[in-house]
């Protein structure tokens, strides 16, 4: 069994402690690797290190630092078959999806960043005002474990190129591939210091990380319920937050819309990753005399597509959930959904096996006060819910704590209107491809700030104008 260590100040230190925590495998339940359970301590040595790297890294050009990130995404194509093998088994999310969203589209988000970059102005001009941007000083990173790389890529690049240091605190459910993502930064010979990466609770050193007076920005993504925990966290020094929380979207399937695209999105949203994908569409919002030829048309998909088993195994499309904990709470919210009198239209039973494996489940006729309707489940859970009209179906939607993501399916014109209404950071409208550097983030309780492309950029710098 590997035993990792945290990369502080450009070396692979052992928690001061000298203590360990186990990492299981998703698929077999066996721990498989034990990485370093770091202290407070582990703490202000990664932060002092950063604060030290500061100002060297600050001085580099933004070129200069951009050079060292198209080093990251060239070396990260020479590792990507370790990134993907060690995905796959600690978070359990099938193969085929993992090589391709997981892996390959961290690289074409930062790719895509580096070609825009040139459009990024980070110096501008007023009547008699100089605008410089410029980085705020060490920012803490703390991710959760669904999207082990993608979610670190996300901070530490626009983190990095725009002059900041980073010190990272990886889900302990995943840490194995925050690890990796260490011995390739140490691979490219970034200077020392300017990324720190240790490991250990959320509860001892996130909540210790986010708190430290040298940290002046904290990038999160995961609950809203350690989102909020961290904005407490914040406002002793009015640090400037970024907010990445749950979410609970929609897929609006207007009246006589595409209904084999509209199952399709839904299903594969839910499907994909497990379900545990912030902006996955589980609710699936229907007109009312379309509800038998929706719930027609899932039970085929289910029947057609849905495989469950080994993640390695090209042909699963749903590998196991992340933990022993994750099932439970999903198993927990299938129960739940039962009792609260929704239809059981597919799945719902529990699976036997080794392995953290749910059966996915579609619920059917959910009114949108059920607790399914209105909490995160985090898991292959859909809920059809039927409407009458299309304000009805607006109002359902935007009839929820959360605003992170949507999808509107059927007449091009109406769909945007529609998507005009909804309260949601993003909404997809049919089958478009998206685009890898669109801002990303939620309304409301989903979250603060945005991320991705030039939008995710800005909010690692601060904004100083000098009247000249
Ligand atoms: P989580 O429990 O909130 O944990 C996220 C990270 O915070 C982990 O590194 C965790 O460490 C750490 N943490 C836990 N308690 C902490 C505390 N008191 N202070 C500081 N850090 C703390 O979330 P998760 O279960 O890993 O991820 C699932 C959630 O993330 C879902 O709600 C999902 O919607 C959300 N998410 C949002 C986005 C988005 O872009 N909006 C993207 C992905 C996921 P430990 O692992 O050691 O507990």
């Amino acid at each position: 069994m590997k035993t990792y260590r945290n990369y502080i100040n450009g070396q692979w230190q052992a928690a001061r402690s000298g203590e360990l925590m186990a990492v299981i495998n998703a698929t077999t339940e066996e721990v498989f690797a034990q990485v370093p359970k770091s202290t407070p301590a582990d703490v202000d040595l990664a932060v002092a290190s950063a604060k030290q790297a500061l100002p060297a890294w600050q001085g580099l050009s933004v070129k200069e630092r951009a050079s060292f990130i198209e080093n990251l995404a060239a070396e990260l194509k020479k590792r990507k078959a370790d990134l993907v093998d060690m995905i796959v088994i600690e978070l359990g999310a099938a193969k085929t999806f993992t090589q391709k969203h997981q892996v390959e589209g961290s690289i074409a988000e930062i790719e895509g960043l580096l070609k825009m970059l040139s459009d990024f102005k980070f110096e501008e001009e007023m009547a008699h005002t100089k605008i410089l941007k410029e980085p705020f000083g060490v920012v803490a990173c703390i991710t959760p474990w669904n999207y082990p790389l993608n979610q670190i890529q996300r901070k530490i690049v626009p983190a990095l190129l725009a002059g900041n240091t980073v010190v990272v605190k990886p889900a302990s459910d995943t840490p194995v591939t925050a690890l990796i993502l260490a011995e390739i930064i140490d691979a490219i010979q970034l200077p020392a210091g300017v990324f720190n990466v240790l490991t250990g609770s959320g509860g001892e050193v996130g909540d210790y990380l986010a708190a430290h007076p040298e940290v002046s920005l904290i990038s999160f993504t995961g609950s809203t319920e350690v989102g909020k925990r961290l904005y407490d966290a914040a406002k002793g020094q009015v640090k400037k937050l970024v907010l990445e929380l749950g979410g609970k979207s929609v897929l609006l399937a207007l009246p006589k819309g595409d209904q084999v695209l509209a199952i399709e999105k839904a299903m594969r949203s839910i499907l994909n990753n497990q379900g545990q994908t912030c902006s996955a569409l589980t609710r699936l919002l229907v007109p009312r005399d379309e509800l038998a030829a929706y719930e027609a048309g899932i039970k085929t998909f289910y029947q057609e597509h849905v495989v469950v088993g080994d993640p390695s195994d090209e042909q699963t499309l749903v590998g196991p959930m992340v933990s022993a904990k994750q099932k439970e709470t999903v198993l927990q919210y299938i129960e739940k959904g039962k009792a609260e009198g929704a239809k059981v239209l597919v799945g719902g039973e529990k699976l036997e096996r080794t392995g953290f494996f749910v059966q996915p489940t579609v619920f059917s006729e959910v009114d949108n006060q059920m607790t399914i309707a209105q909490e995160e489940i985090f898991g292959p859970v859909l809920c059809v819910i039927p409407y009458q009209d299309i304000d009805e179906a607006i109002s359902i939607a935007n009839d929820s704590i959360y605003g992170l993501s949507g999808a509107v399916v059927g007449p091009e014109d109406i769909a945007y209107e529609v998507a005009k209404q909804l309260r949601t950071g993003n909404v997809w409208l049919n089958a478009s491809p998206g685009n890898n550097q669109a801002p990303f983030g939620g309304y409301k309780q989903s979250g603060l700030g945005r991320e991705k492309g030039l939008y995710g950029l800005e909010d690692y710098l601060e904004i100083k104008a000098i009247f000249v």
